[in-house]
């Protein structure tokens, strides 16, 4: 079986997912978000040399996993940036799957994962980042292009695996208007099935560019949610 640097497994989560989960995440990522609050997440290994993290095969999470069935609705698989780890990922949801458990997938969105069709066979639903929709700003946001993430946005929409979208707010950074216009033209009238969860920015945790900015006032998050419902979104969470 193959392994993956796990980062830290956390047995409850009522934040990372649809009901009571088992959040697993592990490290590395493939981007350099100016808001990023794990950039301890973000070093890529692919050997021993990090005690922070644990190389461990499908089974050996899985029976993490098993201790906490009783309890759970499902499993997320979070990061860093798991898509880096696909093969893993549907060892993994094969396993929890015939377990009778849901398993979620929190992505950056930069894999493309219209080339992982096992993978999207096993998973149950995606909660898909959308940093920015303009080419440049997402770039100055993440270091990263986010080609695929339009890409996976649309995929993800035709195949029914879209769970969320989450759209991290900052005011004079995030063109969260022209993402919203963009998910629209991208999935067309799945915006009003689909969760979208606006998170407000806070800057806990973030060494970045945006460690001293400000987190936008519940005027602002509500004049974007107000524009959401204008949009054609239904279904809009502000966290
Ligand atoms: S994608 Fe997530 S883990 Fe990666 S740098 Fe951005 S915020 Fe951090």
């Amino acid at each position: 079986m193959i392994k993956a640097p796990v980062r830290r497994i956390i047995p409850h989560s009522l934040v990372d997912g649809p009901g009571n989960r088992t959040a697993i995440f592990l490290q590395g990522c493939n981007l350099r978000c100016a808001y990023c609050h794990n950039p301890e997440t973000q070093k890529i290994y692919t050997d021993n040399s990090s005690l922070e993290i644990e190389w461990m095969t499908a089974k050996e999470v899985f029976e993490e996993v098993e201790k906490n069935i009783p309890f759970i609705r499902g499993i997320t698989l979070s990061g860093g940036e798991c898509t880096l780890y696909p093969e893993f990922l549907t060892e993994l949801f094969t396993l929890v799957q015939k377990a009778g458990l849901s398993c979620v997938i929190d992505t950056n969105g930069s894999i493309d994962l219209s080339k992982y069709p096992e993978l999207m066979e096993v998973c149950t639903g995606v909660m898909l980042d959308v940093k920015a929709w303009d080419e440049k700003k997402f770039k100055r946001l993440t270091g990263g292009s986010n080609e695929v993430v339009k890409k996976n946005l649309k995929y993800l929409a035709d195949v029914n695996k879209l769970e969320e979208i989450r759209i991290v707010c900052i005011e004079d950074e995030v063109d969260t208007e022209d993402i919203l216009k963009g998910i629209k033209t991208a999935i067309g009238y799945k915006i009003k099935t689909t969760k979208l969860r606006l998170i407000k920015f806070r800057n806990h945790g973030v060494i970045g560019r945006l460690k001293d900015a400000n987190s936008p006032s519940d005027e602002y998050m509500n004049g974007l949610k107000e524009m959401a419902l204008k949009i054609g979104f239904e279904k809009i969470i502000i966290s």
